[in-house]
């Protein structure tokens, strides 16, 4: 096992290009600062015997065109490589854990196998089980997102909303998207909320982070109504703007001449932050709603909240949080709890939408509570605005398959 992995360098082995850059993005941000890639095996053994600083972690796909992952593995050996390893591909589990096994024999440090599609979390949670995470202080965006530059990038037009789809459960057709802030900083690589959201709300730049958001939302709607797609979109508004009593007036305001295009918006305010003041934002909320903005209620299952609580707002949708979504599999309590939320909720004439759907049986397991809407890996990652088109063309092939 390799000591004081930030001293390291990554290499990140895979022959598709995607999937390169989307690692080595990931690997970045948990703190590692040189990250080679190869996209070969003959590359890969090259690299690693020049790389500076020296490789300490080897992120490897099993299926390479040139040779296969278990010849690699041996290669790396023969090298004398004395870094760890972390196999990932899209074969199955138990090729995968044959593959393991095999490069433990031959004494090679093995932190693992993640499935493919790489997720952020997985690698991460990997990482940390084994001790071969850079410390927190090593991680770039908290060095990299300080208040001025965040604010340059705000008035420089840089931060871009991506969207991420929205389908309805029974007919499975696209019912809008989610519009999620990111970065795509020209040096760093994409920076993403976790990054941002702290240090805009710690200095005041929440509010004209919002307003540079929906500029480009409104933006991107009228370029997608050009092809004929005309999409709800859904933007995460914080609790700090909604004491703000002029939001909905400047929010109307970029809609200039044509109003009635507002109501394509929806708001989401987190549930947590809501419980703080239920009448502070009432006013606000009220007002948004009179102009046909639509109400979400994010993060839902987060908070200490009940539902007889936020009857009286004017909210139409809930929207249940991840962890309690992917949580209910496994806890009979949760389980019960999520089931009297969702038929509360539907009593009160709420659109109940599920959040994180990872797997055909996180979507089996919502269907079968009831849930309206469903949002998730399983049906799509956030992507840029440009996208959108392709995607919603391809999904109504690519559903069929999925469903079947
Ligand atoms: P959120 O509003 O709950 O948005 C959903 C987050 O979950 C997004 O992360 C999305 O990429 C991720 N996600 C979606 N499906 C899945 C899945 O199946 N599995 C997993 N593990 N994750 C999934 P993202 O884009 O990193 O945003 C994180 C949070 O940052 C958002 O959580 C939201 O609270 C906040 N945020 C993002 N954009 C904005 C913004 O423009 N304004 C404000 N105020 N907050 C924002
Ligand atoms: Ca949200
Ligand atoms: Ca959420």
């Amino acid at each position: 096992m390799v000591k004081n992995p930030q001293d390291h360098a990554v290499m990140v082995v895979d022959d598709e290009a995607f999937v390169r850059k989307a690692a080595t993005f990931v690997l970045q941000r948990l703190g590692f600062e040189h990250v080679f890639s190869a996209e070969s095996a003959v590359a890969a053994l090259a690299q690693l015997a020049v790389a500076e600083p020296p490789v300490g972690l080897i992120l490897c796909d099993l299926r390479m065109p040139d040779v296969d992952g278990v010849e690699l593995i041996r290669r790396f050996d023969e090298l004398g490589y004395q870094g760890d390893i972390i196999l990932s591909s899209g074969v199955d589990d138990r090729t995968l854990s044959m593959a393991e096994n095999l490069a433990r024999a031959r004494k090679l440090s093995v932190l693992g196998a993640i499935s493919k599609p790489l997720r952020a979390e997985e690698l991460e949670a990997l990482l940390a089980k084994r001790g071969a995470l850079p410390p927190k202080s090593a991680r770039a965006p908290s060095r990299l997102v300080t208040p001025e530059r965040l604010r340059g990038a705000i008035d420089a037009g840089e931060l871009e909303p991506w969207y991420q789809p929205k389908i309805d459960v029974r007919s499975k057709a696209v019912v809008g998207v989610e519009a999620l802030i990111r970065w795509p900083c020209k040096t760093e690589g994409m920076i993403f909320p976790d990054a941002l959201i702290p240090v805009a709300e710690a200095n005041g730049l929440m509010d004209a982070m919002t307003f540079a958001l929906v500029e480009r939302v409104i933006d991107m709607s009228a370029h997608w109504r050009e092809s004929g797609l005309n999409l709800s979109v859904a933007i995460n508004v914080s609790m700090d703007s909604l004491y703000e009593l002029t939001f909905p007036d400047r929010l109307m305001a970029l809609f200039g001449a044509e109003p009635n295009l507002a109501a394509m918006l929806q708001i989401e305010v987190t549930e947590s932050r809501l419980m703080d003041d239920l009448v502070g934002p009432l006013d606000v909320l009220l007002r948004l709603r009179l102009k046909k903005i639509s109400l979400s209620i994010d993060d839902f299952g987060t908070g200490h909240s009940n539902l007889s609580q936020l009857r009286d707002l004017p909210f139409d949708e809930l929207k249940l949080d991840r962890s309690y979504v992917q949580g209910a599999a496994h806890n009979p309590k949760a389980r019960a709890i999520l089931e009297s939320t969702v038929e509360l909720a539907k009593k009160l004439g709420m659109t109940i939408v599920a959040e994180g759907v990872e797997t055909r049986e996180d979507w089996a397991r919502i269907e079968q509570l009831g849930c309206d809407q469903v949002q998730g890996y399983f049906i799509a990652r956030p992507m840029a605005g440009d996208d959108i088109p392709e995607w919603i063309a391809d999904w109504k092939t690519r559903r069929l398959a999925l469903f079947t």
